[in-house]
């Protein structure tokens, strides 16, 4: 099946799946009153591939048949510049507010199946065989997939990875006929509702004995045993004046139980194998991600950025301190960029002929934006100040008596009407200070681990050749 329309992925998104928001069992997600919004929303994402097709889809390498451009397993530089105008024709669309559009996970296994050769070391041939049928699979169905790769915190002290007795991460229970048993935990799957298959694979590595533990699979949502927890809703559907940002771009997180789920042999593509499990993220994946999260990153500061402007123009803001912080979004908007374009400069190739951006340069964008970013939300709520919260909703514009004093009292700097003002300042709110503000912070801190951990890490991704050089002159100086 080639690139699938809105109205394909919302049908698919009718069928069974057991998850819970608000405190509810939901019955149908794609009309549900806290889901609907991001439901639809996404219908436009998959819209839009056709809509923009010379950018948005490709041919699929064997069929023939147009598939989305994320699902290329790139081959060149020049494979990489044109999967990036796709990635950021879709961050443009929620400007960069969706983290998780499938596009995330369409990438990550373009890259997992590009890497076959990883995938198949370490004894786990088979496995490497079904990942790369599932890529096509997943590829030509153009399914929408969550991901879970992260164990459930009960004891920090315990440390990041399950030990042999952990009860509450996922691991493996049984073999059965056709498949695996798995039973366990895992946060924390965003885009949950709106998914098709779950997808887990391997995070930070396992300890020895852990065996149980190292598992990459996928599974339909409609599995029994599975369930979704989400958090509260920050979804605020059908009015996009009001709630211009929160209306549509709420892409929920849920905390994921399997409850003895049952997964098919044809879709295990790590079977408790420590060594594979332990190795197949630590080369090629991080580029290959970090490619779409931070084009996704620099597309979002560059809204920012206008939208800081658009809110100095509004109340004539136009003094050396407010252009100050203005121009702090424009810096980390313009380090984003250069970033992505630095990585994309000295892409390379790795075994098999699949390319990626270069690391480092993404891996410190990733380390500094979890700062970054609620400074940026800090310096717009700065600059918008009571004004935020004095941006009457439109149901008081349309208030026949109310809407004259509204003209008259509410009117922006230099003749700007006051509907022009309070649609400024209530986009700015849903960015920088509404529930959903405050969720999109918190997956800017810790989507891909905290900046402290990224920092830390930094030793695995760098070259200190120069660095070492440089110091070593003076070390090695005689007396
Ligand atoms: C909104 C959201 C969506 C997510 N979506 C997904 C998903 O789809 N799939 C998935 O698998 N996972 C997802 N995650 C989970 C994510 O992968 C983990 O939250 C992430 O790996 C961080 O886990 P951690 O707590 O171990 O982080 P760590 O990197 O260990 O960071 C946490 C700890 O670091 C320290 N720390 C962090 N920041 C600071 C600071 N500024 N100063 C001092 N100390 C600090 C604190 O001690 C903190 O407890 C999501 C998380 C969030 C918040």
């Amino acid at each position: 099946m080639p690139a699938r329309t809105g109205e394909q992925f919302l049908k698919g998104l009718r069928g069974p799946r057991a998850v819970w928001v608000d405190g509810e069992r939901v019955a149908d997600v794609v009309d549900h009153p806290k889901l609907r919004g991001a439901a639809h929303a996404l219908a436009e994402v998959y819209d839009l591939q056709h809509t923009h097709a010379a950018t948005c889809l490709i041919p699929d390498p064997e069929t023939g048949e147009p598939i989305g451009t994320s699902h290329m397993i790139p081959r060149s530089r020049d494979d990489l510049m044109r999967r990036h105008k796709a990635l950021r024709q879709v961050a443009e669309f929620s400007v960069g507010l969706m983290g998780r559009t499938p596009d995330y996970m369409n990438v990550t296994y373009a890259g997992f199946a590009g890497r076959s050769d990883e995938w198949g070391a370490n004894g786990n041939e088979a496995g490497a065989e079904r990942l790369v049928a599932y890529q096509k699979f997943l590829r030509r169905g153009d399914i929408s997939l969550t991901h879970t790769i992260v164990q459930p915190t009960v004891d920090k002290a315990m440390g990041d990875a399950p030990r042999a007795d952990n009860v509450h991460a996922l691991r493996k229970g049984a073999d059965t006929e056709h498949g695996i048993v798995v039973r366990g935990a895992r946060v924390l799957a965003t885009l949950a509702p709106f998914a098709d298959e779950i997808a887990v694979y391997p995070a930070i590595p396992l300890p020895e004995g852990a065996d149980a533990y190292a598992l990459s699979f996928c599974v339909p949502m409609s599995a029994p045993g599975l369930k979704f927890l989400c958090r509260d809703s920050m979804s605020t559907p059908d009015n996009r004046f009001d709630h211009p940002l929160s209306s549509r771009f709420d892409e929920q997180d849920a905390f994921v139980i399997f409850d003895d789920v049952e997964v098919p042999r044809e879709r295990v593509f790590i079977d408790a194998n420590r060594t594979a499990y332990n190795t197949v993220m630590t080369t090629s994946w991080p580029p290959n991600i970090q490619h779409q999260t931070m084009i996704r990153a620099s597309t979002k500061l560059d809204f920012a950025w206008g939208l800081a402007l658009r809110m100095a123009s509004a109340i004539n803001a136009v003094d050396p301190e407010t252009m100050r912080i203005i121009g702090e979004i424009w810096a980390y908007s313009e380090f984003a960029r250069s970033a992505v374009a630095t990585a994309e400069a000295e892409a390379r190739e790795w075994p098999g002929g699949m390319w990626t951006p270069a690391v480092a340069p993404l891996h410190a964008l990733r380390a500094l934006l979890p700062i970054w970013m609620p400074r940026v939300n800090e310096i717009l709520r700065l600059i918008g100040s009571h004004n935020l919260l004095a941006a009457p909703m439109s149901a008081q514009l349309a208030d026949p008596e109310l809407r004259p004093l509204i003209d008259r009292y509410l009117p922006g700097a230099r003749g700007m009407a006051a509907e022009e003002r309070i649609r400024i300042f209530r986009l700015a709110w849903d960015f920088a200070g509404s529930a959903l503000a405050s969720r999109n912070e918190q997956y800017e801190r810790f989507y891909l681990a905290s900046s402290p951990r990224n920092l830390a890490r930094h030793l695995v991704f760098a070259d200190r050749s120069r660095a070492d050089r440089l110091v070593e002159r003076f070390l090695a100086e005689p007396y």
